[in-house]
């Protein structure tokens, strides 16, 4: 077996399965073995009974007190059971499971593990799992990796997928030189693509994810490394001259740029008028208003008689862009000739635009990525505005540049990363940092709450709606069963439709949907039609609807502090005072001390730092920054130092041998050339 072998191979996949993996975009071993457990289980040793803590995962050793108490609600049946160790008791309770009545015998010692509870002045456990001495003794010993689920998709079926896919699987053969894997402390691939799934202990575990995070770094910035080369001092092909409009429309808008705005402005203009091509970075928190420095860079393309587009990573967000534009075209007759791209236009509607660009009565195409990079013929396309994608890479210059010269590239982003992790990731790139929000923002206001608030915030809420302002409410997932213990979009915007007035109109929106549907959602939310919007993140990036004041966040805790950062950055963009409730289920001090950062702080790169300083680099229970580098397994933040050993690895390679011709550096080679030619995903380059 190997990369391309399709799952349907794997001894235990039927097709029912096969269809079940898709859905989590598992098609071929390749991708199977790369789908790495979102966490894993660990058995840790009992504690005392008085040591527990609510809603954190606890095992204790204690003997059973007493008769257990069996009772029938309805249908259901109770099981009550008072355990007791040397520091207190607690209670346990079973759900029809009626015939442990006989099994949990008065005085006799198991271990219970399961989450803890608080009930009244008492703790509980629900439905905990229940191990003799020995089991559990075994039990600890391993690391049981948990995976992210479909319904219908059982952990136990990956398990053993994975195990087979592991076993048959043609590991490719070691390709870094030996003074790289011995400086760099990496263990082979084999060994860690077999031990990130089951590791054997902790320390096997922190080896593989090593060697699989270097890989991914390495690869990236290799890739990198030949996008600099590629784009180093290229000649301005297409110079621009300063215009009036600019300026014109400055004075009409009815907001003065910020200082930090108007200082980048000019840095563009300075590259866009200068000699050589532009490939730049705009780095600026949410609501530090990117948008408009990138259209001033629109319009003075236009108005040098060339194209631009502007390509967002989701419809959703380039119809938003689509739509700003149109209305300051009305508002301020500014001369764009502007086309929506996306795919959820029919075919005679995309044929159509496809027209209009190259006869060049389009001046400015707004649109996903693919649609834009893959099929349209410009005539004059003189800059490319990449809005909220991170990395633009080797092979998109290359295909833009297949369709005439090469453009000025301008790239936003709201990722906030610290200036030496910036010069690796963007290696490549001038940056630009927009470090001032308008003056006219309201602070918004947070809380971090438990569940027992919500009654409270959907009558805030409903009042919020009630004068006009609308809210978002996240969840983490888009239905049941993707995850254990998480708020489902779908099943939440019922529960809300229940608990809210009648009259507020709520819908939802998820990843999964349509691409109309979801344009059409998001449409009729940013006209105000739908003032509640039940959503998962698909709404993290670039979304500006200012009349939106409330953002409640649930399982707040299963998001990185930069991601509820951003998800924060949805409010707060008009003058309106805007709320943001964080709902945690977890209640330990740990989770509340790092959600409570996000009380102080408003400064995306402070809260950034802060989340790791608490968590500690290599905390590999710890949670994603965010999807900003879609790295599979690394985070730029917590794996700082690898990326910068990668960082330092690849400079080094590449001084001493640049085309990888020296007997040490083939596999390298060999390796790069499989992937090139795999179309090996490379969703963050
Ligand atoms: P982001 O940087 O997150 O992409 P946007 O460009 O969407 O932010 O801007 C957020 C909001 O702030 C928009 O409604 C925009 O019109 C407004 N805005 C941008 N610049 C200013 C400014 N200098 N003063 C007041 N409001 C501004
Ligand atoms: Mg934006």
């Amino acid at each position: 077996m190997n990369d391309q072998t399709p799952v349907l191979q794997v001894k235990g996949i039927g097709e029912k399965t096969q269809k079940l993996f898709q859905k989590l975009d598992i098609e071929t071993v390749g991708d199977l073995i790369r789908h790495y457990p979102r966490d894993y289980e660990v058995f840790e040793d009992p504690v005392m009974i008085s040591a527990v803590a609510p809603g954190a995962v606890c095992a204790v050793r204690a003997c059973v007190v007493g008769i257990p108490n069996l009772k029938k609600v309805r249908s259901l049946s109770i099981l009550n059971v008072v355990i007791r160790d040397a520091s207190g008791g607690m209670t346990l309770t079973f759900y029809n499971m009626p015939f442990l009545k006989n099994v949990l015998k008065s005085g006799g010692f198991y271990i219970f593990r399961g989450l803890v509870q608080t009930r009244g002045s008492g703790k509980l456990m629900e439905q905990p799992q229940i191990f003799s001495e020995t089991d559990y003794a075994r039990q600890m010993s391993c690391i049981q990796p948990r995976y992210a689920l479909t319904k219908g998709l059982t952990n136990q079926t990956v398990q053993k997928a994975m195990k087979q896919a592991l076993t048959f699987y043609e590991y490719e053969k070691e390709y870094y030189p030996a003074w790289l894997l011995e400086s760099c402390r990496l263990e082979s691939g084999r060994d860690a693509l077999c031990d990130i799934h089951f590791p054997m202990d902790r320390e096997a575990l922190l080896a593989a994810r090593r060697r699989l995070v270097f890989d991914e770094f390495f690869q990236f910035l290799m890739i990198l490394q030949k996008n600099k080369d590629l784009s180093r001092n290229l000649p301005n092909e297409y110079p621009m001259r300063p215009t009036e409009e600019t300026s014109r429309f400055l004075n009409a808008m009815p907001f003065s740029l910020t200082k930090a705005q108007f200082k980048v402005w000019e840095e563009i203009q300075n590259d866009m008028e200068g000699g050589l091509c532009m490939n730049r970075l705009v780095q600026g928190d949410v609501g530090s208003g990117k948008t408009i420095v990138a259209l001033l860079a629109l319009l003075e393309c236009v108005c040098n008689g060339y194209q631009g587009a502007m390509m967002a990573p989701t419809e959703v967000l380039a119809a938003q862009h689509y739509e700003t534009v149109r209305q300051y075209v009305e508002t301020y007759r500014l001369p764009f000739r502007p086309a929506l791209l996306v795919g959820s236009m029919t075919a005679k509607e995309k044929k159509d635009a496809y027209a209009r660009i190259e006869a060049g009565e389009v001046n400015l195409v707004i649109g996903t990525h693919a649609l834009i990079q893959d099929k349209v013929k410009f005539q004059s396309l003189a800059l490319v505005v990449t809005d909220e994608q991170h990395r633009f890479g080797v092979r998109q210059r290359e295909r833009l540049a297949q369709k005439g010269n090469t453009p000025h590239v301008l790239v936003m982003s709201a990722t906030p990363i610290p200036r030496t992790l910036a010069i690796i990731l963007y290696g490549d790139l001038k940056i630009s940092i927009i470090d001032e929000l308008p003056a006219d923002r309201l602070p918004i206001k947070n809380c971090v709450v438990n569940t027992s608030y919500r009654p409270k915030a959907y009558e805030f809420i409903a009042r919020q709606v009630a004068m006009g302002r609308q809210a978002y409410v996240i969840c983490p997932m888009v239905e049941e069963g993707e995850l254990e213990e998480a708020e489902n979009v779908v099943d939440y915007a019922e529960k809300l439709k229940a608990a809210l007035p009648a009259w507020i109109q709520i819908s939802c929106l998820h990843g999964k949907m349509r691409p109309a549907d979801k344009n059409r959602i998001m449409e009729e939310f940013a006209a105000g039609k739908i003032q509640v919007l039940v959503s998962t993140t698909v709404i993290e990036v670039g979304i500006n609807v200012p009349n939106a004041t409330v953002m409640m966040v649930e399982n707040a805790e299963r998001f990185g502090l930069a991601q509820l950062h951003q998800l924060r950055g949805r409010v707060g963009r008009g003058a309106h005072q805007s709320y943001c409730i964080f709902i945690s289920t977890k209640e330990d001090r740990e989770t509340m001390e790092r959600l409570d950062i996000l009380n102080h702080s408003n400064d995306g790169f402070h809260i950034a730092s802060e989340d790791l300083k608490l968590r500690g680099p290599g905390d590999l229970f710890g949670i994603r920054q965010s999807g900003a580098f879609a790295f599979r397994i690394g985070d730029i933040y917590s794996d700082a130092s690898l990326l910068k050993q990668a960082a330092d690895a690849v400079e080094r390679i590449l001084r001493e041998d640049p085309g990888l011709i020296l007997p040490e550096n083939l596999p390298l080679r060999e390796h790069f050339e499989r992937i090139a030619t795999e179309s090996v995903d490379f969703r963050s380059i």
